[in-house]
């Protein structure tokens, strides 16, 4: 996520195995403290410890970090001051409609500083369907997530008067308490560029009464006993308990209304009455989840990261619907504030992931995937333009227009939720025009790229990196109308989706910055980040023509020189050059730390690169360098990630890497070839059929694939199709500790590329 998101931030059936491994729980796998460990200056993931189920549109976490500040909970920090309601997909964006609840001994804190306690990280347990905390004044708080909502449960030390903090966060709030019927309802409003109507309706029920109770007001700090309702900024409720209670609270929200927040305590709460069965619940909707991809045969630290990382992916596609009394899903719009009929999803960018999460979820969910297109098209009625970057309106963050991307790549997975006309219409719409929030909504520049063939710079700032991404979307809305049979769009299309060739300077091998007059710029470093590039530089751009790299190819000078050039990306010293970012931004100092050469693997722009290999004869080398960077830059803990995780997308590349292979063209069917991690995938897909991959003699040295059979058919080919994949089948790969440098090199094993297909 960009730095300068601070400021453009504008807006508007499956019986699967749900045990594995000797018998072991998968979500047990799973540590929601990776990447925690993290700061502005250097990121391991940016996370927090989200307490949630797959897509669940509310998710819960403890939080160290003050209220409205962006890192929520950073592992160095050992108080916390509540346990909060969150949304939030990276710390960049902070977050929205945030609640937090908070327990207290003795006498009562309400201020977020004095009331925070300190804990150390061996008193918690940070499951996804259970987290579980003592802090040091020995109160326990554990919780377990429905998809709206909570279980929670605060144990006080025998002989202490408890209490909770109802803390209604950074904006507009109110509170009503409810003695009589143990209850405390209300709304929080809070949030940057969130739809002035937007509010969550929460409701919480508790299961022991109210000794005594109050409200409370952020300014100033003021405590109002016996006070039932209030409603500020910062609103807030406290209630206290009897000495020594043990106290359970249920707790939903709803964008809806509060009557819908009623209904949906019933829906998913209402038949809870412990903890213990809520948990239950979550665990088991998490080991079918995580069951769909059995892993066997691997190191139990592997199985953590892997499972850790499908956890990550799996919090996206997040809803926005809830359901009606019949069970009908329905809305309020992010993007309009009005009641509609139907699915809405949000918080991702797609800048980050239409690369590798939206590939996993189409691979994994198609019916939840096709929602996503109608609800893409939903939000364009509703806002005027198709989504970028969701959170939960629109920001337009980020360059690139991948809603196409997203299109594309339903339907040619056989995803037919959608109309494809509309869907180019609206796509059509987006390349032709610039909207009102940022330089992703709608297309910056786009003038320019249609008149010249690509973004001017130092004209346009980030130029280059846009003339890149808008060549793919346009191969997209080629690839889609070509498709569908749109010969109108078709021929629009494919006359820009080489466009990445104007970008490409054979001077210096490099992709650069070039103004109006066709000059390119002087003074020219490919380890200067910024100016032409998006968070990275020449080195990271290079290899941003995902639907051709064969064109590539020939730019860079046939294969040979292709490969050395990728091989110079990881042999070249790791230096920066700040270049207009002026001082070192976290992706800098990632990409540094993991000394790689020039690999930037801590951020998105070069993240498919190194499956690049396959598409110039050397596949071997996509095998052993995919293995090495799962190796190398990720693990379960705190320290887990390269860099920003980013709703889903650094997560995916490892789940698709460790499976054996990554989605390099979305928008094409095809995954194309690295190594896989384990002995043993098992895939069980939506339709019930199964695909097995067996790798033979898989160890941290056998890295490399020496013969391969799909269906006991011999199999030469660098990548697999999605329908080999989901009409279920077996591949056997024989794996060697020495590369086959003649298999899967001719021109037939290579994968996709739009110059090489018949037009
Ligand atoms: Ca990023």
């Amino acid at each position: 996520m960009k730095r300068s998101f601070l400021t453009v931030f504008s807006f508007c059936l499956l019986a699967t195995q749900t045990i594995a491994q000797g018998g072991r729980s998968l979500a047990s796998y799973v540590n929601t403290l990776q990447g925690t460990n993290s700061k502005h200056e250097l990121t391991r993931g940016n996370t927090y410890p989200t307490t949630a189920l797959p897509f669940g549109m509310h998710t819960w976490t403890p939080q160290t970090g003050r209220n409205g500040d962006g890192w929520k909970y950073q592992y160095f920090l050992n108080k916390i001051r509540g346990f909060q309601q969150a949304h939030q997909c990276s710390s960049w964006s902070n977050d929205y409609c945030v609640f937090s609840l908070m327990p207290g001994t003795g006498k009562l804190e309400v201020n977020e500083e004095k009331r925070a306690v300190s804990f150390s990280h061996k008193n918690e347990t940070a499951l996804p369907h259970y987290y579980k905390v003592t802090l040091d004044n020995k109160v326990t708080t554990e919780m377990s997530p429905t998809e709206r909502g909570a279980f929670l449960r605060f144990s006080f030390p025998k002989g202490t008067d408890g209490y909770l903090v109802l803390d209604g966060y950074t904006g507009l709030s109110s509170v009503e308490i409810h003695p009589k019927e143990n209850m405390i309802t209300g709304f929080v409003q809070n949030g940057r560029g969130v739809h002035p109507d937007l509010k969550s309706h929460f409701v919480i029920r508790f299961d022991k009464p109210f000794s005594s109770w109050g409200t409370w007001s952020a300014k100033g700090d003021q405590v109002f006993n016996d006070s039932v309702t209030k409603e500020g900024r910062g609103a807030g409720a406290w209630v206290r308990f009897k000495p020594g209670t043990v106290v359970q609270a249920r707790t939903v929200s709803s964008y809806i209304s509060p009557e819908q927040a009623l209904l949906t305590f019933e829906q998913e709460l209402g038949s809870f009455t412990r903890l213990e069965q809520a948990k239950a619940k979550a665990e088991e909707t998490w080991n079918k989840h995580l069951g769909r991809i059995k892993m066997e045969g691997g190191s139990e630290s592997d199985l953590a990261t892997f499972y850790s990382c499908f956890f990550r992916a799996s919090l996206f596609s997040r809803q926005f619907y809830e359901y009606d009394e019949k069970g009908e899903p329905y809305y309020r719009s992010p993007y309009d504030g009005k009641i509609h009929k139907g699915y809405m999803f949000t918080d991702t960018g797609f800048w980050d992931t239409f690369r590798a999460q939206f590939p996993l979820n189409a691979l994994l969910y198609p019916t939840m995937h096709g929602r996503y297109m109608q609800a893409m098209l939903a939000a364009k009625e509703q806002c005027g333009w198709l989504p970028s970057w969701s959170f939960p309106g629109e920001a337009g963050s980020m360059i690139g227009n991948h809603a196409i991307s997203l299109f594309t790549d339903a339907w040619v997975k056989g995803i037919r939720t959608f109309d494809p006309k509309a869907a180019l219409e609206a796509y059509y719409h987006e390349a032709t025009n610039k909207g009102p929030w940022g330089p992703a909504n709608g297309r910056h520049g786009w003038k320019e790229y249609f008149q010249l063939g690509y973004v001017p710079y130092p004209e346009i700032g980030e130029a280059t990196a846009k003339t890149l991404e808008y060549a793919y979307d346009d191969f997209c809305g080629y690839q889609l109308a070509k498709e569908t049979g749109n010969g109108f769009y078709e021929n629009i299309f494919s006359r820009q989706m080489y466009n990445y060739k104007n970008v490409y300077d054979s001077s210096t091998g490099f992709m650069r910055g070039r103004n109006a007059k066709g000059e390119w710029s002087a003074n020219f470093d490919p380890i200067e980040w910024g100016g032409p590039f998006t968070e990275g530089n020449a080195w990271h751009w290079d290899w941003s023509v995902f639907h051709d790299v064969n064109g590539l190819i020939g730019l860079l000078g046939g294969d040979n020189r292709f490969v050395t050039k990728m091989d110079s990306v990881f042999s070249v010293p790791n230096a920066v050059k700040v270049g207009s970012y002026g001082g070192m931004i976290h992706e800098m100092t990632e990409m540094v730390m993991a000394n790689m050469g020039q690999y930037a693997h801590g951020n998105q722009p070069i993240q498919h690169m190194l499956y690049l290999y396959n598409y110039a004869g050397q596949p071997w080398k996509a095998q052993q360098k995919a293995r090495e960077v799962m190796a190398k830059l990720y693990n379960a803990t705190e320290n887990g990630y390269p860099g920003d995780e980013d709703q889903g997308q650094t997560s995916s590349w490892y789940v698709l890497s460790a499976m054996g292979f990554y989605s390099v063209c979305p928008g094409t069917d095809q995954y194309v070839f690295g190594s896989p991690l384990f002995g043993k995938m098992t895939l069980t897909l939506e339709n019930g059929k199964q695909f097995v991959i067996n790798a033979k003699g898989n160890n941290a040295s056998n890295v490399y694939i020496k013969e391969a059979k799909l269906n006991n058919q011999s199999y030469t080919r660098t990548y697999i199709r999605h329908g080999d994949i989901v009409a279920g089948g077996q591949l056997d790969l024989e794996m060697s500790a020495q590369p086959q440098t003649s298999r899967g090199t001719s021109a037939a094993d290579r994968p996709f590329s739009v110059s090489l297909q018949p037009q």
